[in-house]
C-alpha cells in the first residue's frame, strides 16, 4: 500500500517516513502541491483539511499531521498557531525568539506538545490517532538538529536535553509525532 504524506515540510517527510519505515510505502506530496490553507479552530479540524485536500486529489490513501505547543504558563498558546506564532510569515528562529522573550520572567515553563494524524483509507473513511509529550521550554536556545521549537523544548524523559541536542533516534523514540504514528502503525496492522 502507498500512503500519501499531506505535508511540503521536508523534516517532517523524513521523520515520518522513517517512523513508518516498512508498515507502509510513502509517497511525498509533489512540491508543485499547493500549499493548504490550516483554518481550522483545532488540530484534529486542520488535519483533517490538509488530509481531505490532498485526498480529493489523489483518491489514495492520506497520511496528514497537524502539530502544536501547548505552553501552560500561556493559557495553551500557540496551539494551532505554533507554525506562525510569531506572525504570518515567521521563521522558526522568530518563533524561538518570541516564545523565549514571552516567558522571559516566568518561572512555570511546562509545555506540551502534540500531534494529531488524520488517515483516510482508499474509501475516504477517516481515522484519527494522537501523540503527546509533556516537556519544558529552555532559558536558552540549545542543540542544532531538529527544526522548529527543538532548540527550546526539553521532553520531561529525555535526560535534560533538548530535542535538537538529540540524534533522530533519540528524538523519535519519545517525540510527540512518533507516538502518533506508532498508533497508526499498530491499528493499521490489525
Ligand atoms: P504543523 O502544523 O504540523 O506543520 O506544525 C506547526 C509548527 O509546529 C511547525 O511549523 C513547527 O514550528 C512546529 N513543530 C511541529 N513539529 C515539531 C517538532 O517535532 N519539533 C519542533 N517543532 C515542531
Amino acid at each position: 500500500m502507498t500512503i500519501i504524506l499531506a505535508t511540503h515540510n521536508k523534516h517532517k517527510r523524513d521523520e515520518l517516513a522513517k517512523l513508518l519505515g516498512d508498515h507502509a510505502e510513502v509517497q511525498l506530496l509533489p512540491e508543485d502541491f499547493p500549499d493548504i490553507e490550516e483554518t481550522g479552530a483545532t488540530l484534529e479540524e486542520n488535519a483533517r483539511i490538509k488530509a481531505q485536500a490532498v485526498f480529493d486529489h489523489f483518491y489514495q490513501p492520506v497520511l496528514a499531521d497537524d502539530t502544536g505547543l501547548e505552553v501552560e504558563a500561556l493559557n495553551g498558546a500557540p496551539g494551532v498557531y505554533t507554525a506562525r506564532f510569531a506572525g504570518e510569515n515567521a521563521t522558526y528562529e522568530d518563533n524561538c525568539r518570541k516564545l523565549l522573550n514571552d516567558l522571559e520572567d516566568e518561572s512555570n515553563r511546562n509545555a506540551v506538545f502534540k500531534t494529531v494524524l488524520c488517515y483516510l483509507d482508499s474509501g475516504g473513511n477517516e481515522q484519527l490517532f494522537f501523540g503527546a509529550v509533556l516537556g519544558t521550554i529552555s532559558r536558552e536556545r540549545k542543540g542544532s538538529k531538529g527544526f522548529g521549537y527543538d532548540p527550546v523544548f526539553i521532553p520531561l524523559e529525555g535526560g535534560g536535553k533538548t530535542f535538537a541536542e538529540m540524534t533522530a533516534e533519540e528524538k523519535n523514540g519519545l517525540s510527540h509525532r512518533a507516538r502518533a504514528i506508532t498508533s497508526f502503525t499498530s491499528w493499521i496492522q490489525v
